[in-house]
């Protein structure tokens, strides 16, 4: 029986990227293959219980009624041998899929795709995580999440090289996706200034208009 961590599921309001504001049951899985510096995310596997694909199931639907699942983590891909068993009979509730992912696993990506409905994928930089990824595992990740509805998230600080910014929109350009600016925080506040954010979003938004800046909200509103 496939069994996965999972560190939390709690109902809640998107605070990132395009569809901020919207009510999703956010089910948090542990364990994550990155170390990005700026990582406030709890997906300690000590704390967290190991589900059934039935069990998960069961706890989802005791909301009784459609949602908008987003797989968070940790690295969701992770557990992409569970989620193969548990995403086609979530779907068969009417729920919608929604993956957020740091972009490095397509292998594991090409055994869940048909049954995501929206991709958020991360565009690591070197300057913010501290991890050097090569662009051909992003290239190679985009090209398959293209086929969905996809956009990605690039978490910024005053680091940021124009090298990065140039990679970062040729790789949108390529495969035709909406760049979401996100400007580092360290708790609830920016580690740049908001001149430091202007400059940086008008280098984005003067070679390539599908960008918009939109910073962590559920920070502001104080929701988890
Ligand atoms: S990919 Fe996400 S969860 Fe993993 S270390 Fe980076 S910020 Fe944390």
């Amino acid at each position: 029986m496939t069994k996965t961590h999972i560190r939390e599921i709690f109902l809640s309001i998107q605070g990132e990227g395009p569809y901020i504001g919207e009510e999703q049951l956010f089910i948090r899985f542990c364990k994550c293959n990155l170390h990005c510096a700026y990582c406030d995310t709890d997906f300690e596997l000590s704390k967290s219980k190991e589900y059934t694909v039935q069990e998960l199931l069961t706890e989802i639907n005791k909301y009784d009624r459609p949602l908008t699942l987003s797989l968070t983590g940790g690295e969701p891909l992770l557990s992409a041998e569970f989620l193969k068993e548990f995403l086609p009979q979530a779907k068969q509730y009417g729920h919608k899929i929604y993956l957020e992912t740091n972009a490095t696993l397509t292998e594991k990506l090409e055994e869940v795709i048909q049954f995501v409905d929206i991709i958020s994928a991360d565009i690591k930089l070197k300057s913010a995580t501290g991890e050097e990824i090569s662009s051909d595992v992003f290239d190679n990740f985009f090209e398959i999440a293209s086929s969905k509805e996809l956009f990605a998230k690039v978490v910024f600080n005053k680091n940021i090289t124009d090298e990065e910014i140039q990679s970062s929109i040729a790789l949108a350009k390529k495969y035709n996706f909406e760049l979401i600016l996100q400007p580092e925080m360290s708790g609830n506040n920016f580690t740049l200034t908001t001149a430091q954010i202007e400059e940086i979003f008008k280098k984005f938004i003067t070679l390539y208009p599908q960008t918009r800046l939109i910073p962590q909200m559920h920070k502001f509103l104080n929701v988890r």
